[in-house]
């Protein structure tokens, strides 16, 4: 009886494992849609489907920035329905949003720039890893790093790697 009822469940179980699922619609468009996207998911394919497949379709930094690129991407929207995407990436702490506009108006391309540059300069007071407030960090590195992250992230940091990262205080003019 035992051992009968054991055979059965292994036949249950065996159905249940199929074959491995066929790659996705996206998989397949080359989009690396980060797995911490959360509510911002959809928002973040529609900038990857932006991005020309030879770029690269992915978003290089951490999850703290989705919601300021997800607002971004929405301005831009707004002023260009059919603006395309390049890059979007952390550089020296701060976002890169590299996009192009498809509009003639140059005034209308300003406005898109503006946007673009509001939104990087802004990436410095937001922790890249948490979305709480922070400002532009360096690392103890011999090369230092640029980051822009909390107190308690960098504590984490910390914790884990030994790299300590301190606000970054500008030289004086
Ligand atoms: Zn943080």
């Amino acid at each position: 009886m035992t051992s009968r009822a054991g055979d059965e469940s292994t036949t249950a179980e065996g159905v249940g494992a199929g074959q491995p699922a066929p790659p996705g619609d996206l998989e397949l468009a080359g989009m690396e849609i980060p797995e911490d996207a959360g509510d911002h998911r959809d928002a973040l394919i529609d900038i990857l489907s932006r991005i020309p497949p030879h770029w690269g379709r992915w978003i290089d930094c951490e999850a703290g920035w989705f919601p300021l690129i997800v607002e971004l991407h929405g301005q831009l929207l707004e002023l260009d329905p059919n603006y395309v995407v390049r890059q979007v990436k952390e550089k020296f702490g701060s976002l890169r949003y590299y996009a192009g506009s498809s509009i003639a108006d140059p005034v209308a391309q300003q406005r898109f720039s503006t946007l673009l540059e509001i939104a990087e300069r802004f990436s410095t007071t937001v922790c890249e890893v948490c979305a709480n407030p922070a400002r532009l960090s360096v690392s103890n590195d011999s090369e230092p790093w640029h980051k822009t992250i909390c107190t308690t992230c960098a504590q984490n940091v910390a914790a884990n790697t030994g790299r300590v990262f301190r606000p970054h205080v500008p030289p004086p003019r």
